[in-house]
Parts: C-alpha cells; sequence; structure tokens
C-alpha cells in the first residue's frame, strides 16, 4: 500500500507514510510495528490513552469468552492471545516497562446451582471447540483459591487466559512508538480531510464513527478499582470470572494489591457511574469472594467500548478509500486484540498480501443500511448485548 522505493521517498520527504488517528492501545501498537519497520508515523490524539482502555481490566481470554455463536471471533481471539507472550516480553525488553503481564489462568465459577448449570452449557461449549477448560471439584476450587467462598458450588479452570494491566500496556506502547521513531501530535482530528499523509489508520475507538461513518457504537462498561489494606497484594492470584445469583463479574487481582471488579454492559454512551451497578458489581464481587468487604474502594469509573454490529473489529480499507485504514471496533476484547491488530494493519500499510483472517473483518461487510453479508457471528446479525445480558 506505501510505495517505499528511492524515488518516491526523495520526492516526499516531509509527508509521514502513515497518519495514525488515535493514540489507545491499538493506534498506539500499530505505530509501533510501523514504525519499527521504517515508516514515517505521525500520531494524532489530544488525550492519548483516554478512552476505553483507562478504565479496562486488562483480561487477555479468548478461552473464558469464547461465546455460543461467535466462533470466527473466537479464533481472532485465540490468535492473538497466542502472540501475547513474545509481545509483552518485546515491549518491556523495548522500553524497560513492566506491563503487568500475569500468566496464573482463569477460574470460572458459580455461586449457586443454577449460576453452575448455566456456566457448565458454556464451558461445554468451549470444550467442545476444543479449548482447553478444565473443571474442578470444589475441593480442587478452593486449593486454588481458599478465599473463595465456601457458598461456590463448582468451577473450571482456563490455565491459556491471562492478563495484562492496560494503565502500564498503553504508557509502554507510547513509550515503544517514539522511540521507534513516531511522532506525536497533541491533537483530535476533526475529519480526514485534515490529515496529510500516505495512509491514514483510524484507531480512535468510538470516535472513529464521526470520522468514517463505519457502526461503531458506544457500550458503556462501568467498573470497580478495590486495593487490598496494608499495600498486601489480593488474596487471590487467578482472575475469577464468576456467576452469582444470575450476575456475571470478574475480578483481576494485580500484584500491587489492586482488584477490578466490572463491569457492567449498557447500551448507552454516557460515562455516569450509578449507585445500583455499583451495587450489583459489589454484591456480586463479595458473594464470590467475601474478604473484598474489607477492601478500600478506590475508584468507581466508566468507559465506552467501540462495539459493532457483530462484535467484532473492523480491520482494512474503507470503501472506496484504499488510502485509510480502518482498525476500530474492538469492542470487548482491545486489550487481548493488540498484538494482532497491529501486525495485520502494518502488514497491510506495507502492502502485503491480506491476512485470510482480515476477510471477515472487512469494512464493508455491514453494508449501507447496517449489518449484512458474512459478519462474524455465525448467523442471525447482532447478538443482543443489554445491561445484564452478559457482564464482561
Ligand atoms: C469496562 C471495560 C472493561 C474492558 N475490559 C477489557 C478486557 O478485560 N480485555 C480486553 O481485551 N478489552 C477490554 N475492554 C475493551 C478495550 O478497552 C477496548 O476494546 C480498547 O481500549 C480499544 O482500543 P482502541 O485503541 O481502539 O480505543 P480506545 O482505548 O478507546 O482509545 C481511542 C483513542 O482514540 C482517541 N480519539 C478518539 N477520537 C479521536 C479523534 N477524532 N482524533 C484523534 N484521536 C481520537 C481517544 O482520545 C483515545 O485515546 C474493556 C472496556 C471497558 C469499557
Amino acid at each position: 500500500m506505501t510505495d517505499r522505493s528511492p524515488s518516491a521517498r526523495s520526492s516526499d520527504r516531509a509527508r509521514p507514510d502513515v497518519a495514525v488517528v488515535g493514540a489507545g492501545p491499538i493506534g498506539l501498537a500499530i505505530a509501533w510495528r510501523c514504525a519499527a519497520r521504517g515508516l514515517r508515523v505521525v500520531v494524532h490524539d489530544a488525550a492519548p490513552g483516554s478512552g476505553a482502555s483507562a478504565v479496562a481490566a486488562g483480561m487477555l481470554s479468548p478461552v473464558a469468552e469464547a461465546y455460543f455463536g461467535e466462533r470466527q471471533l473466537t479464533e481472532l481471539l485465540l490468535a492473538s492471545a497466542a502472540r501475547w507472550p513474545a509481545f509483552a516480553a518485546e515491549l518491556t525488553e523495548t522500553t524497560g516497562a513492566a506491563i503487568g503481564y500475569r500468566t496464573e489462568g482463569t477460574l470460572m465459577v458459580g455461586l449457586t446451582g443454577d449460576d453452575l448449570a448455566e456456566a457448565r452449557r458454556l464451558w461445554a461449549y468451549q470444550q467442545g471447540l476444543g479449548l482447553p477448560v478444565t473443571p474442578l471439584r470444589p475441593s480442587e476450587l478452593r486449593d486454588r483459591e481458599p478465599a473463595l467462598a465456601p457458598r461456590v458450588r463448582g468451577g473450571a479452570l482456563a490455565p491459556t487466559d491471562h492478563q495484562v494491566d492496560p494503565r502500564l500496556l498503553v504508557p509502554a506502547l507510547r513509550t515503544a512508538a517514539q522511540r521507534a521513531g513516531a511522532a506525536l501530535v497533541p491533537q483530535a482530528v476533526r475529519q480526514l480531510s485534515d490529515v496529510d499523509a500516505r495512509v491514514t489508520v483510524v484507531a480512535a475507538g468510538c470516535g472513529a464513527a464521526a470520522l468514517t461513518g463505519l457502526p461503531v457504537r458506544p457500550v458503556k462498561g462501568q467498573i470497580l478499582r478495590l486495593r487490598a489494606p496494608d499495600g498486601v497484594a489480593p488474596g487471590f492470584r487467578h482472575v475469577i470470572r464468576g456467576y452469582a445469583d444470575g450476575e456475571h463479574v470478574y475480578l483481576v487481582p494485580r500484584s500491587d494489591g489492586e482488584v477490578v471488579l466490572g463491569a457492567t454492559v449498557e447500551e448507552r454512551s454516557d460515562t455516569t457511574v450509578t449507585a445500583g451497578a455499583v451495587q450489583r458489581l459489589l454484591r456480586a464481587g463479595v458473594d464470590l469472594l467475601p474478604e473484598l468487604a474489607e477492601y478500600d474502594l478506590v475508584e468507581a469509573v466508566a468507559g465506552l467500548r467501540p462495539g459493532t454490529p457483530d462484535n467484532a473489529p473492523i480491520l482494512g480499507p474503507l470503501p472506496g478509500r484504499p488510502d485509510v485504514l480502518a482498525a476500530t471496533g474492538h469492542h470487548r476484547h482491545g486489550i487481548v486484540l493488540t498484538p494482532i491488530t497491529a501486525d495485520l494493519i502494518a502488514d497491510l500499510v506495507l502492502g502485503g498480501v491480506p491476512d485470510p483472517l482480515l476477510a471477515p473483518l472487512r469494512a464493508d461487510r455491514f453494508g449501507a443500511a447496517g449489518p449484512a453479508g458474512p459478519a462474524m457471528a455465525a448467523s442471525g446479525g447482532p447478538e443482543p448485548t443489554m445491561e445484564g445480558d452478559r457482564w464482561s
């Protein structure tokens, strides 16, 4: 896509090869990968890292989030998660920054008999796909995490579902991109015609809709941060995803004592924190892990996931605009999908043969009137994502 011949370079020295709109995890990782491959890169963002990543939990959970009807999306999540160990190592080596990458795995648990029955349906589906999900007896569960409530009826281990801290990841990506030569312009882009580059990559999260007309919508998520008393590490090591009296929550322990407890999924575009959501999250969290009641509640915040009609990202050229690539719509999965998105988009910028993984992710798949064509969901169009339907 970009002509890097000597004549092209000498005739056009000042113009960037790539302008990336948006300095969230997706835009910064793309900028890093492109700059590291010798391209002149400029990143535009008035408030780098201020989007969904600023509140995200950072679970890398392709297995626990393998849902019915999302087979192709699951394959993409697995492919990206497989790149995470090398990506994390390279990022830490390049920047010297810790990013909170942890590999203890994820425990999925059910509090009541009904919760366990619901969870088991999903685990059976995930096992049917050949994914590593190991059911555990209650005694095995408590051997792994003694802090779980005695009421928890059962669970399963997803050992390959890991975590990273997005609040450490994004600054590290920014450092890596800048060290590779990318320049940051601290301004928002109002319209694409204001950007002068051979290729423009729109990685603006929810901001992509106004710039491109793509069907990216905000999906609100409220999330809490707690802190273990006296600065000690939380009393559990795995990411815990639980069904608790019908509520779906997750608990993500950080080494510095923080616990992330989330999150609502709401079809709204405000970032107000509501008492009802805080109550539901805390009740479910404390029911699963009673010691949380003694933790400090240090933050209650909401962010906006960039959702698409089929829950999968949009990666590739805008219809009729081969010089403008979309890299947006990562919804609940932008952190886990960061490595693969960066590699696939950098390959496209450099004019490589498009990876077959990109075919179902193209920007024209929704047509003019919304979701249509070979979308990622296996059938039936968009999945409902109403508050309470799924917590993520
Ligand atoms: C509560 C919650 C929990 C989550 N948990 C997880 C999780 O556990 N695992 C996971 O993989 N994902 C999770 N996510 C999803 C993840 O945060 C997003 O998918 C991811 O942040 C998307 O990255 P992005 O860079 O595309 O967008 P964002 O992180 O939203 O960043 C977009 C950037 O673009 C900039 N921008 C916007 N408009 C413009 C413009 N016009 N010009 C210039 N810049 C612009 C913004 O300032 C921002 O810096 C969660 C999200 C939420 C809300």
